[in-house]
């Protein structure tokens, strides 16, 4: 009996990149030396942790903030992108943090879906912008956010999802592996060496280096985040210092002082430009351009 090679073509081509995929990924540590998982493309079933948060009726939050120019250049993205990925099937609540509610754009939501705004006021510097974000997300943990969700994941607004993000992130406290950082040394890690900042580690201190654009977990551990960062900002503000990445080095001493429980491969917030690396196997979260020029003026 004869074998059309047309027909075993895909299947042969299918076992290919499988196989070379598993040869192509290098050893990942999967597992923290405290014991939370580090998930990675492939090391997780995601119909099990869709089930399991269906089983429970979990509302899922999203919060974003939206301030200045960033609105226009990348909210719309952003919602567009998340309602095709992120938490698909469940119960989400999108909170857009923006100083101009009335430009906020109509996306269509799914079933179960839906979209609060909150107003917030424009800080002057993107850097008192950002770090804002600690405290208005710590009053809406403490409100209606809080009272509405089980769990919420807080994200940057200059990124676009392209896979999917589903309830295996799910978690009390997770943190987001920093694309850029992920295989350096923990001495060469950007945190704070200031010992006179509230977020200041030691060159011995600090386990990963963990990026601001991604966090999440539970209303009531995100409620302590959410304090310690404002806190240590304050503080910081008091003594007429400014931690060098902001409220990102205030998140990187709390996740050195309170371990997150799960913590989320490159993979959920990678950065094209870095290039092709063989750990990277489906991105879910992609950095959009960064256009400082046009939203920081
Ligand atoms: N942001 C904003 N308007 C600003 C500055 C910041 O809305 O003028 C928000 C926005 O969600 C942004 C986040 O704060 O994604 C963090 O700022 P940015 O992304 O510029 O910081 P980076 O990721 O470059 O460290
Ligand atoms: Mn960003």
């Amino acid at each position: 009996m004869g074998i059309c090679p047309m027909a075993i073509m895909p299947l042969l081509k299918d076992n290919f990149t499988g196989v070379l995929r598993h040869w192509a990924r290098p050893e990942v540590l999967t597992c923290t030396s405290w014991g939370a998982p580090i998930i990675w493309d492939e090391t997780f079933d995601p119909h099990v942790a869709e089930r399991e948060a269906r089983r429970q009726n979990l509302t899922i939050g999203l919060t974003v903030f939206a301030v200045g120019r960033y609105l226009e250049k990348y909210l719309e993205h952003f919602l567009v992108s998340a309602e095709q990925y992120f938490m698909v099937g469940q119960n989400v609540v999108y909170y857009v943090f923006t100083d101009r509610p009335e430009a906020v754009p109509h996306v269509a939501l799914g079933q179960g879906r839906l979209l609060r705004v909150k107003p917030v006021r424009r800080e002057k510097r993107w850097q008192d912008v950002s770090m804002a974000r600690m405290l208005t997300l710590h009053e809406a943990l403490g409100g209606q956010l809080g009272r509405e969700a089980d769990y919420v994941f807080c994200l940057d607004v200059d990124q676009y999802f392209s896979g999917n993000f589903g309830p295996e992130v799910l978690a009390d406290l997770v943190a987001q592996l920093h694309a850029w950082h992920f295989r350096w040394p923990r001495w060469m890690l950007p945190y704070e060496r200031d010992k006179r900042s509230a977020a200041a580690l030691s060159l011995s201190e600090g386990d990963f280096y963990y990026h601001a654009a991604v966090f999440g977990g539970s209303v009531a551990a995100l409620l302590k985040l959410t304090a310690h960062c404002a806190t240590g900002q304050q503080l910081d503000r008091e003594h007429g210092i400014e931690a060098r990445w902001h409220d990102e080095s205030h998140l990187n001493k709390f996740f050195w002082l309170s371990k997150p429980t799960k913590l989320l491969s490159p993979e959920f917030c990678w950065a094209e430009e870095i290039g092709w690396r063989p750990e990277i196997h489906h991105p879910r979260l992609i950095w959009a351009p960064k256009e400082y020029a046009l939203v920081r003026t």
